[in-house]
């Protein structure tokens, strides 16, 4: 085991991000890579490893512990292939782990983005010293990762964790994983502005209309906790109706794992106090006595740096 420093990479579908980060997780050097630059996979691994012994050289360190590398979509940990990548095409059985492996010469370890950040918060995060947490992130779509008795849970075809994906109406709109109802068609970012705007467009006063300049399609879940920092109404009421639609997935979740932390992160919970009081509110009305008694719902520490950190604990448990 090499003490000191690790390389943790957030492969994403429009940025990947690089970074050397210390053994108390502490990021000391970053870099940016345009994903969407690369077309071809085997430029883009060249990319990362030219990017890779940079940082190494500019900071004359010659042994890092290894790479860890986060990817969007279905990974086979163990071998270090990536099947897919979400919103990038041309990625399907690619052995990542190899190839990377191959060129920079040093170990490389890979998992899905969402279990790193769950690893991440585990190690470095919200959930320092605990044994049982689910991770969530909300954003494009919705993610989970769990982990059990200090360890990831991955299931029997490493596809666990879809918390997204969980039913909250028996009849609700179908979902492009083939159910209906799920909770990612209610909370995930396209669906939160939906709802907002046809809100706005049955006449709805409000202070959105206003800070996108009456441009509707200029809304974002950014410009909705704007507004309802800022006390307006119905910006409020969409948060706490997110809230409740995430409460009655999580009360489920709740009862059947019983986890002492749920972290919430990605974009969506910027919207804060008014979405977590809602979502709280809902658990604490749904979830079983005794367990939901113990949970705690916090958000995330590690914020955007989340993948990259998760990638260095996937790395320092590896080594
Ligand atoms: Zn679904």
């Amino acid at each position: 085991m090499k003490k000191g420093y690790t390389i943790g990479i957030d492969l994403g579908g429009t940025n990947t991000k690089l970074a050397l980060v210390d053994d108390k997780g502490r990021i000391v050097t970053r870099r940016l890579i345009s994903t969407g630059e690369y077309p071809a996979k085997e430029a883009f691994i060249e990319a990362i490893s030219g990017c890779v012994k940079e940082i190494l050289a500019a900071r004359g360190i010659k042994a890092v512990r290894g790479i860890g590398i986060g990817t969007p979509g279905l990974v086979d940990s163990r071998k270090g292939i990536v099947y897919s990548l979400t919103n990038i095409p041309g990625w399907d059985r690619v052995f990542l782990k190899k190839l990377l492996e191959r060129s920079t010469r040093l170990p490389v370890f890979v998992d899905n983005d969402v279990n790193l950040m769950a690893l991440g918060e585990l190690k470095f995060g919200a959930g320092i010293g605990v044994k049982n947490l689910i991770c969530l992130t909300l954003g494009t779509g919705v993610g989970g990762g769990i982990i059990i008795d200090g360890r990831l849970y991955r299931g029997t075809t490493l596809s666990a964790g879809e918390i997204g994906h969980i039913s909250i109406n028996e009849n609700g709109p179908r979902c492009n994983c083939g159910g209906r109802g799920c909770l990612e068609r209610y909370v995930g970012n396209r669906y939160i502005v939906a709802l907002a705007t046809r809100k706005i467009r049955r006449g709805k006063k409000t202070i959105v209309t206003k800070l996108v300049n009456n441009d509707l399609s200029r809304i974002t879940p950014f410009v909705l906790s704007t507004a309802a920092r800022r006390g307006d109404e119905l910006a409020i009421s969409i948060w706490q109706e997110m809230g409740k639609h995430l409460g009655v997935a999580l009360s489920g979740v709740v009862n059947l794992l019983n986890p002492e932390v749920i972290v919430i992160g990605g974009g969506v919970a910027n919207a804060g106090k008014v979405l977590f009081d809602a979502l709280r509110k809902t658990v604490r009305e749904r979830a079983m006595e005794i367990p939901v008694k113990a949970v705690k719902i916090v958000r995330g520490k590690l914020g955007q740096d989340a993948g990259i950190i998760g990638a260095v604990a996937l790395v320092k448990l590896k080594t």
